[in-house]
């Protein structure tokens, strides 16, 4: 081995005895309720895919025709020769979607994040991320030069503590998850509304998870929550529900012209191919035809949190389609996770630093495609590794706390 391995070799050691390494499962065929690992057929019970679009036959033929017609690649930047005529539809759909004068599409949604906040805020500004947000976002306040400051989860008194002390700022921005990608519970994006209304700061709300699922038309959390008005800066993703890939920003017109012209990420990158936005073109009429597909995923999730808890297992407060599945140590879940697999169930735990240490966890999620009978199967699968090693949800904080 030379230097750098043996130096990579015992930086990945420490990891390991951590319980933290991390390797990537490869999945055989296509995305759904059922996947193939390792030549076994797996009921998944984590994948972000929750309406089955990633492989719904309208979907796919899209982007089948789209690269029969248009090619594969975007061939160029966007604002070189890269935009074509469906990136423009894909961004006049999103718009009419989320009720917006216009949108703009990113690669991904990370590369949403990082390029909108670092092109709406620098040295003089300040941006107010609640703790649990997404690593994009706190990437992105990095990468602005920005101070940076964070709110305990959900606490809108601490909130407005740091909107009273930094007056001086040029700039406040509010950045916060709709929902909370780990732990499935909801922003108060009402209170949150409130507070920049009162300190004149902006608010950007990530609807990452909650786009296509929640709120009566699928716009998200603020649609769920009534607040759609009071936010400044939409964004949300193509790659969860709507089962493809990329991000977007939807907002009022200027918003969308000085992201063209700043956020580093959509200038300094390569269109995305055109069938992605054919893809999320259809994905979009399903999410907009088809209001029954969340509402099953929304009855299926709740079957499953309800036989959970009766299990004793402590669910926070998710109350949507996110179910985590705290057990405490890194080791323990991982434990769980196996056994879970040794009955074909997918469920990788999840550790920090995706979550804070203590707090390892199952990140359990359903798709409007599973069946009722798989819903049981996981929970009759959960009871009996409980039953098997009663020790091993010992460090599971509020374990056997109904709710
Ligand atoms: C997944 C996710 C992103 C990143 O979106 P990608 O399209 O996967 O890059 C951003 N924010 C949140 C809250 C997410 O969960």
């Amino acid at each position: 081995m030379n230097t750098l391995s043996r130096e990579l070799q015992r930086e990945l050691d420490v990891v390991t005895a951590e319980g933290l390494h991390r390797a990537p499962r490869v999945i055989g065929g296509a995305q759904g309720p059922r996947l193939e690992v390792a030549g076994r057929e797996c009921l998944c019970a984590c994948s972000n895919n929750y309406l089955g679009l990633a492989s719904h036959p309208a979907v796919q033929a899209a982007a089948r025709e789209a690269i029969a017609r248009y090619g594969w690649g975007g061939g160029a930047s966007r604002l070189i020769s890269g935009t074509m005529r469906l990136h423009a539809e894909l961004e006049d759909a999103i718009a009419e979607f989320k009720k917006a004068e216009a949108a703009i599409v990113f690669p991904a949604g990370y590369m949403a994040n990082v390029g909108v906040i670092s092109a709406l805020a620098g040295r003089e500004d300040t941006v107010i991320v609640d703790k649990l947000d997404h690593a994009s976002i706190i990437d992105g306040c990095r990468l602005s030069g920005a101070q940076m400051r964070v709110y305990p989860h959900g606490n809108t008194d601490r909130l407005e503590a740091i909107l009273k002390a930094s007056g001086s700022s040029r700039r406040r921005l509010i950045v916060t998850d709709s929902i909370f990608s780990m732990d499935g519970d909801l922003a108060p994006l009402r209170e949150i509304e409130g507070l920049a209304r009162r300190y004149g700061a902006w608010l950007m709300v990530d609807e990452a998870h909650a786009t296509g699922v929640l709120g009566a038309q699928g716009r998200g959390v603020a649609e769920l929550l009534g607040v759609e008005e009071g936010i400044d800066i939409s964004m949300g993703t193509l790659s969860k529900a709507l089962g493809g890939s990329g991000g977007y920003v939807a907002g009022p017109r200027a918003l969308i012209d000085l992201l063209r012209n700043r956020a580093r990420s959509f200038i300094y990158t390569t269109a995305p191919p055109p069938a992605m936005c054919a893809a999320g073109i259809a994905a979009l009429g399903i999410v907009r035809n088809a209001p029954e597909l969340r509402e099953t995923l929304l009855q299926k999730t709740d079957r499953l949190r309800r036989g959970l808890n009766a299990l004793g297992f402590d669910t926070m407060r998710s109350r949507h389609h996110i179910i985590p599945l705290i057990i405490g140590e890194a080791h323990a879940a991982v434990a769980l996770s196996g056994q879970l697999f040794q009955r074909n169930i997918l469920a990788p735990a999840v550790r920090p630093p995706t979550v804070p240490r203590g707090t390892s966890r199952l990140r359990l999620t359903l798709m409007a495609t599973h069946a009722d009978a798989d819903i049981d199967y996981l929970l009759a699968s959960c009871a009996e590794i409980m039953k098997g090693s009663p020790g091993m949800f010992s460090a599971a904080p509020g374990k056997g706390r109904p709710t």
